[in-house]
């Protein structure tokens, strides 16, 4: 949420606290031990974002008569949605040269879009009710700076308020396609997930490793008679033996294939839709674009495609050299970026963000995938950052991986792109030969290459 003023007054909210909604809603915080934010208005989403409107607030706008200040309504229309209109650059037409927002500060907060007022928090609905989530394409909240997050829901109480379709209804959403999950076993598997990912005796690449292998093994598992209780007696039984299987059974580098699914999903989940360009364009021009970019993903040759604002003219063979940050990590040379990846895994599994409403109604097993494959795209970006901010950068920096977090979470449940059977069906296939593992692993040190 971005107040008025940087210094957001931090409230009295414990982690347990739940805020009463007009019709007997609690908001549901999200339990992430010793996160915090508050808006620092550096602007970042208001130079990254592409701004989906509601009627309402479209309405509101019109209200606000910004036409002929801004010659021109401040809102496109494409493909049927409308969207905060952009400058040249990109920005929100909104974004003042101080990273604060035009609408903000001549009509207040309230009278923002609803998405500008809840970002970087979010309200997804879970059978146990509204949850509170969270995104780390915030730069606050990758460093862990402000408010403890419970004060934020008496904010996220109003933006329900004024707009009650965000918080929605509840859906059943499937344990794995086909088989419908129980609160319950949802409940315990996102716990017993956020208990693993929270060890931090292990090393963060034995954790992903863990949580890919999980996801594997669910994925293959036979779950049609194995229900609540035993569900739950199964996945605990897994994490307390996970660690040993972990070893039993090392990864090995990915194969080729493997490698060229990897750079595929990366294209998806960096597809940065610039709706002026792709106005004035048209849909030939755009596509043929596209088509560009994911070929040269694909190939995993040459020069990485444009990546607007974060690395440019890099390499892939020169990112490709730079050690994989999760396994950096590991050998102790850099505990943020393992906090890091740490708090963000954590705060998409319990801010409802990993699956169902939060996750393009993906099974849980299918969102714990799309996790999976959206840690090994950040490590991969991470090395991309890395090569472009110094040409002979030997390792990954922290500035380098938060980065390529912010680029992968401003897409992951947002991008319509990623919600389709084909996405669904890369899952799959990556989920096959050991390919999450080999994927999240790759180009490890201490990983033996052919
Ligand atoms: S990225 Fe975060 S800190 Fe920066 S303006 Fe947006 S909400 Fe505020």
């Amino acid at each position: 949420m971005r107040p008025a003023h940087p210094s957001f007054p931090p409230g009295a909210a414990r982690s347990e606290d739940r805020v009463t909604m007009g019709v007997s809603l609690p908001i549901l915080a999200l339990e992430l031990p010793g996160q915090q934010y508050s808006c620092h208005a550096c602007g970042d989403c208001c130079r990254d974002f592409t701004v989906q409107l509601r009627d309402e607030d479209i309405e509101r706008l019109d209200r606000q008569g910004w036409a002929s200040e801004l010659g021109g309504a401040p809102w496109v229309e494409f493909r049927g949605s409308r969207f905060l209109r952009q400058r040249p650059d990109g920005a929100c037409i909104f974004l003042q040269d101080d990273g604060l927002c035009r609408i903000h500060a001549r009509h207040g907060l309230q009278h923002k879009p609803v998405a500008c007022r809840s970002f970087p928090l979010s309200v997804m609905p879970t059978a146990d009710g509204p949850q509170q989530g969270l995104n780390f394409a915030c730069r606050s909240v990758q460093r862990n700076l402000g408010a403890p997050l419970g004060t934020h829901l008496p904010d996220l109480r109003r933006i329900a308020e004024d707009a009650p379709e965000t918080i929605g209804q509840a859906r059943v959403v499937a344990l794995l396609p086909g088989r419908p999950g129980s609160p319950l076993e949802l409940r315990a598997l996102a716990g017993v997930l956020d208990q693993w990912m929270g060890r931090d005796g292990l090393p963060i690449a034995t954790r992903i490793d863990g949580l890919a292998w999980i996801a594997q093994a669910l994925r293959h598992a036979k779950l049609a008679s194995v229900k609540d209780d035993r569900f739950l007696e199964l996945i605990t039984t897994i994490i307390a033996t996970l660690e040993g299987e972990l070893e039993a059974d090392p990864v090995v580098p990915a194969t080729e294939r493997q490698e060229r699914m990897l750079r595929q999903a990366i294209f998806m989940r960096t597809e940065d839709p610039r709706l002026d360009r792709m106005k004035s364009d048209g849909f030939l021009r755009t596509a043929w674009r596209q088509w560009r970019r994911q070929r040269a993903f694909l190939k995993g040759s040459g020069t990485v495609p444009e990546l607007r604002g974060f690395a440019s003219g890099v390499r892939f063979q020169t990112a490709e050299l730079i050690p994989n940050p999760l396994h950096d990590a590991a050998e102790g040379h850099d505990e943020p970026i393992d906090d890091l990846v740490s708090r963000w895994v954590r705060a998409r599994l319990r801010g409802a963000r990993t699956w169902g409403a939060g996750y393009y109604g993906f099974s849980a097993v299918e969102g714990l995938s799309a996790l999976c494959v959206d840690v090994a795209s950040a490590a991969y970006l991470a090395r991309v950052h890395a090569a472009g901010r110094d040409a002979s950068a030997d390792r990954v920096m922290l500035a380098d991986m938060a980065a390529a977090v912010a680029r992968i979470d401003r897409t992951a449940g947002r991008a319509p792109w990623l919600a389709t059977s084909g996405e669904r069906l890369r899952l799959s296939y990556l989920a096959l030969d050991d390919g999450l593992r080999r994927t999240c692993a790759l180009h490890a040190c201490g990983v033996e290459w052919t």
